[in-house]
């Protein structure tokens, strides 16, 4: 039998008649990708009852966590020092805490860390749930109005020149909406590179998503690179580039 098949859900409930988080169990907690009210009721009970909250970055989850009146201990886990805390939060979760991991933005895990210490919790046979919520890719994609039936998500391209055309190169010919997260000084450089490789394709840049100034650009390539010229588009991107033979 699969370790994780033994581990029972949670089954006793707090005094408001919810079931309680498990003792030993890692909680993925979703948090806002721009709008504050953007977080599910389960997320701040979470937040709530959890022992310790390990955050990609303890300042912005503080502040997080005082807009919600949480008070709670925070513990650092980012990219470069998710080895050593992954195995902190195991030896947490042996002594039979609630542990609620939350990044900077959006859902742990996607292009932001929580890969590691999910399966050092799976291996060392503890529960994982995910508390779903906030997500960019997502909800890009939704509005996009693109098709959503078949994607596939990249996360950021390489940094080097080279590597970035391989990887869209690769791509070219997959029949799937292409979703990319890119930082907004690179957005132009991404635009001029789509032009080449992806001259025909419809696209779409959704910026600063739940924001005061979300936008969806749709365009060619080439037209979303002259608006980007034209007005030096800021902010966070998700791009989304059509299927090579889009399904009508
Ligand atoms: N874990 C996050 C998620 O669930 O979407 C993603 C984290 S990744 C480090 C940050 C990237 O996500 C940004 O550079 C941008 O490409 C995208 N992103 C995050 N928030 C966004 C927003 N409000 N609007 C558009 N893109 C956003």
């Amino acid at each position: 039998m699969d370790k994780r098949d033994e581990i029972k859900p949670a089954s006793h409930r707090n005094e408001r008649g919810l079931p309680a988080l498990a003792a030993g169990a890692l909680y993925l907690v979703a948090t806002p990708i721009g709008n504050l009210e953007d977080i599910t009721l389960r997320a701040l009970r979470t937040l709530r009852e959890c022992d310790v909250v390990a955050a990609e970055d303890t300042r912005r989850t503080g502040q997080l966590l005082r807009h919600y009146e949480i008070s709670k201990p925070i513990l650092s886990y980012f990219r470069f020092n998710e080895a050593k805390r992954s195995e902190e939060i195991i030896e947490r979760l042996r002594r039979g805490e609630k542990v609620a991991l939350v990044t900077d933005a959006g859902s742990p895990g996607i292009s932001d860390p929580g890969e590691r210490v999910v399966r050092a919790a799976m291996e060392a046979g503890f529960r994982v749930e995910a508390v779903p919520g906030p997500c960019a890719l997502v909800a890009a994609l939704t509005a996009s109005g693109l098709p959503a039936e078949e994607f596939h998500f990249i996360g950021f391209l390489p940094h080097k020149s080279g590597q970035r055309r391989k990887t869209l190169e690769r791509l070219r010919n997959l029949n799937a909406t292409l979703v990319l997260y890119e930082s907004p000084h690179r957005i132009e450089k991404l635009l001029t590179e789509l032009n080449e490789i992806f001259p025909d394709r419809s696209v779409v840049l959704a910026r600063e998503l739940t924001k005061k100034f979300e936008e969806f650009l749709r365009g060619s390539p080439a037209e979303l690179l002259a608006v980007s010229q034209a007005r030096s588009l800021k902010g966070e991107f998700v791009v989304l580039i059509g299927a090579a033979n889009p399904v009508s």
